[in-house]
């Protein structure tokens, strides 16, 4: 479900023609063995391709079409080996619409000192030319990411790797369709939003379905299938009967193995990637979709509840940029809850009324059946875990009237000091960045929602990047933040983001 194309990413060096062939003939050799290691490190999500030294306007402007024009390539990472006059730049730049990264970087890592002479000097001016090259970029206004450092840095290649995912977040966003079974919770502000701007912005598209559009595909789902998959459950997950008939109990499993296939089969044949539930607004549904959203979840659906489509877009955009990364901990909607206000043990229970991803399960995963405290639906079957240890981040993009705000909050994901026995539901439980004090307060001014999009998987660095590309505002709650500093950031965005 979540396969996106085979990228790749282009790999461009500036120069001129001022330099002479045998000049030229080595940066192009320094390149392609820049180009050549950084793939050998295996540690970039996909394959960067040289291409020819452009040395004039014309090969700039056609090798920048070419980037836009090429389905598969997600951006251009651009290096001015030598002096490249920016002004041939322009045109190409004016036209390019892709993810651009500048790495200022060079081809030797430490000065020659017993051999360097100004042939050295020439030949090897990233210093230099990647000013120059800065300049112009910067002049026009265009969005790009920087990273400096020489190109065997682990912490270079890390950069890089990280950059591409976002390059492929920002790719991709424009393909998010978002499928609504129903509308925004009535009288809930902080879902709400614009959704012309939201396709102005990210490319999102998001439709409007009477949830009983699904109810057709799921009562046409056979009872064998029903049957076949509510065995998989069965074989995957360990059952927690807590005294209930065993009978009855798969029978309201089976609700949601029924409810997972129909619902799949309605969003595959219309092409969307993403999906919010309202458990107001069920239709014909028995139960609120509960293990069902956690299975769709899980394949890298996008998920909001209660009709957020804004938090089940970043879901969707937040699991395509987190698909195939090895040794992945998981990408979940996520709820603010319950604090724990002890001191020194502070932090903020997540959960949700069911719907957390089983992507960021610790250890085994249970169904359970269990009356719901909202809604008039039978009980519905819900996937219960515990989420995982570690550094995490959880993001919500609000919607403020005149633009969104992306506000990303690092957080420290941990176990809860007791079980709790009597909790139907799916939990993480984490303490916010710097401390549940400032951490709290600063998201509460920032406006951010009880809805997040979270993941263990992407850095805050990676989310800044993709709110960049996308020209929104975006704010970040973290070891560094202090209040009366973040209240000041708030008041020059508001100027700068009129
Ligand atoms: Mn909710």
């Amino acid at each position: 479900m979540v396969a996106t194309k085979n990228y790749k990413i282009w790999f461009c060096t500036g120069s001129q023609d001022l330099y002479g062939d045998e000049c030229l003939r080595k940066v192009a050799e320094h390149s392609q063995k820049i180009v050549e290691e950084l793939n050998k490190t295996g540690k970039l999500p996909f394959e960067l391709v040289f291409k020819p030294v452009l040395i004039d306007q014309a090969t700039i402007r056609q090798t920048l079409n070419d980037a836009n024009n090429d389905p598969e390539c997600a951006g251009v990472i651009t290096w001015m080996h030598t002096f490249s006059p920016a002004k041939m730049w322009i045109i190409g730049l004016q036209e390019y619409k892709k993810p651009l990264c500048h790495l200022h970087t060079q081809f030797n890592e430490e000065i020659p000192y017993d051999t360097i002479d100004m042939d050295f000097m020439n030949e090897n001016q990233s210093a230099h030319g990647d000013r120059e090259y800065g300049h112009i970029v910067s002049r026009m206004g265009i969005e790009r990411k920087i990273i400096v450092g020489h190109w065997t840095d682990p912490e270079v290649v890390a950069e890089l790797a990280d950059w591409m995912t976002t390059a492929l977040g920002i790719m991709e966003s424009s393909h998010i369709r978002v499928a609504r079974l129903g509308d925004n919770m009535n009288n809930v502000a902080v879902t709400e939003g614009d959704k012309v701007e939201a396709q102005v912005k990210f490319g999102w598209e998001i439709d409007h379905y009477n949830v009983n559009d699904v109810v057709k595909y799921v009562d046409a789902v056979s009872a064998g299938d029903v049957s076949a998959l509510t065995d998989e459950y069965y074989s995957k997950y360990n059952i927690l009967l807590e005294g209930r008939d065993e009978a009855e109990f798969r029978k309201h499993v089976e609700v949601q193995a029924q409810i997972e296939i129909g619902l799949e089969k309605f969003l595959t044949e219309r092409n969307y990637h993403a999906v919010v539930t309202h458990f107001g607004m069920l239709g014909g549904l028995k139960q609120l979709p509960g293990l069902a959203i956690q299975r769709l979840m899980e394949k890298g659906y996008g998920f909001g509840a209660e009709g957020d489509w804004k938090t089940a877009a970043l879901v969707r955009l937040m699991k395509l940029m987190t698909a195939g990364k090895k040794d992945a901990k998981g990408t979940s909607f996520m709820e603010d809850y319950t604090y724990n206000l002890v001191k020194g043990k502070e932090g903020i229970l997540q959960a949700h009324m069911l719907e957390v991803c089983p992507t960021i399960a610790d250890g085994p995963v249970s169904i359970k059946v269990q009356p719901l405290s909202m809604g008039n639906r039978e009980d519905p079957a819900r996937l219960v875990f515990t989420a995982k240890e570690g550094p995490a981040i959880a993001c919500s993009l609000v919607d403020l009237g005149t633009r969104f705000r992306l506000i990303i909050n690092a957080v420290d994901c941990k176990k809860t000091e007791k079980e709790m026995p009597k909790l139907p539901v799916a939990t993480a439980f984490w303490t916010p960045q710097p401390d549940l004090k400032v951490g709290a307060a600063a998201w509460i001014l920032a406006g951010g929602a009880h809805h997040t999009s979270f993941s263990y998987d992407l850095s805050v660095q990676q989310m800044v990047d993709w709110a960049d590309a996308m020209g929104i505002e975006v704010v970040i709650i973290d070891k560094d933040t202090n209040i009366r500093d973040f209240k000041n950031e708030l008041r020059w965005n508001a100027a700068s983001y009129r």
